[in-house]
């Protein structure tokens, strides 16, 4: 299927099916009927993914996840409100980043590179401080890999009677979440991480009565998820060119994802995936960042082996000659690298990525993957 180009173990974009590509072998125009019929069915079977077909809708939004990220932020917050992000990765920064450039007001639980931040954590927070309206995590900090506890913090964001926002965009479709069980007002995520589509556009889902509280909030015309929505509701349009060709693919994936049995079909596939990975890894030597109650289905993160011949680009540029494209690591203090394990990746693939790593580790005279910590501690 994928003899010539290489692998992609990276989050997003990621290696997509021959028949996700075909599908955008079609022009469609984005006023026609059978389009208009296309995002009505995405819509309705993405809202059906989280049971939230009572109590919330769906907004699609141009361009990459954190287009849709900043859409949401400036809709649902309102000017006069305040935020608390939970950061430890450089996608909870983001959001801080953004709120800077919307000018409203946030603090930050900053956990560091990969700590998690937990429910009593958040429950001092917002006991001591009853400005902040709304609260943000990342479910999958996709910077170290991390599943962050969602269901522990959105449990006491409500006992406080604030909002929760969940950047759902490296999980969703691969980690189950529930509107009944998690109360979110916002999950987003985009069409290029675990439902395989093509990148091209971001969605949100949003709890219809805080969407309609949310008209004048936003601080962008393109960026205005209430107007999108009202603009949808009116006349089953995206407001501006929608990526017809990315839609189609998308509704592909869509099939494809229920055939492999919905969320918890991908869900085994990719834990199966990051279970070999790990496996094969920790056999040549390499190290974990995280131990593995955090580990995440979607993505981990592996401490750079210490020996002296080890160098990032050479082992990338010679794992790349062998068919696979790595991700570098996001830490501050460690070198480090990623490898995901979402996308149209097997018991084979994985194989022979644990081949090449082994292969290049060979080429590159170094006999173990062993971190700078590892080998010290051997030392001593
Ligand atoms: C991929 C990702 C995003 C969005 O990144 P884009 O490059 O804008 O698509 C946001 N949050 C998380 C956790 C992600 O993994």
């Amino acid at each position: 299927m994928n003899t010539e180009q290489p692998y992609l173990l990276t989050p997003g974009p990621i290696t997509t099916t021959l028949s996700v590509k075909q599908a955008m072998l079609q022009d469609w125009g984005s006023w026609d009927g059978e389009f208009r019929a296309m995002t009505a069915a995405l819509c309705q079977r993405l809202i059906a993914l989280v049971d939230g077909e009572r109590s919330h809708v769906c907004v699609p939004m141009q361009g990459s996840g954190t287009f849709a990220v900043e859409a949401t932020l400036a809709t649902l917050i309102p000017k006069q409100g305040k935020l608390l992000i939970l950061m430890n990765g450089a996608y909870g920064q983001r959001m801080g980043r953004i709120m800077d450039y919307l000018g409203r007001d946030y603090v930050a639980l900053d956990k560091g590179d990969y700590a998690p931040p937990r429910a009593h954590e958040v429950d001092s927070i917002l006991a001591a401080d009853p400005a902040i309206t709304h609260v943000a995590v990342v479910h999958c900090e996709t910077s170290s890999g991390i599943l962050n506890p969602v269901a522990e913090i959105a449990e006491t964001v409500v006992r406080h009677g604030r909002r929760l926002i969940i950047d759902a965009m490296s999980a969703f479709g691969a980690i189950a979440i529930s509107a009944r069980e998690v109360p979110f007002d916002a999950l987003i995520s985009s069409a290029n991480k675990c439902f395989e589509g093509v990148p091209g556009f971001g969605f949100v889902l949003v709890r219809q009565s805080a969407l309609e509280a949310s008209q004048g909030h936003a601080h962008s015309l393109s960026l205005d998820l209430f107007d999108q929505w009202q603009y949808l509701v009116k006349t089953g349009q995206w407001r501006y060119t929608p990526p017809t060709h990315v839609v189609a693919a998308f509704l592909q994936a869509l099939d494809e994802h229920a055939q492999e049995g919905g969320i918890a079909g991908r869900h085994a596939r990719y834990q199966r995936n990051q279970q070999r990975l790990v496996a094969g890894m920790l056999q040549l030597g390499f190290e974990t960042l995280l131990s593995d109650e955090w580990l995440s289905p979607i993505i981990v993160t592996f401490f750079a082996p210490g020996h002296a011949n080890f160098d990032f680009q050479t082992f990338y540029d010679r794992m790349k000659a062998r068919g696979f494209i790595i991700y570098p690591g996001k830490l501050t203090a460690a070198e480090s690298f990623r490898l995901g394990c979402i996308g149209q990746l097997y018991d084979a693939q994985i194989d022979a990525v644990l081949e090449s790593v082994a292969a290049v580790l060979d080429e590159m005279e170094i006999p173990t993957g062993a971190p700078a910590h590892a080998l010290n501690a051997q030392q001593n």
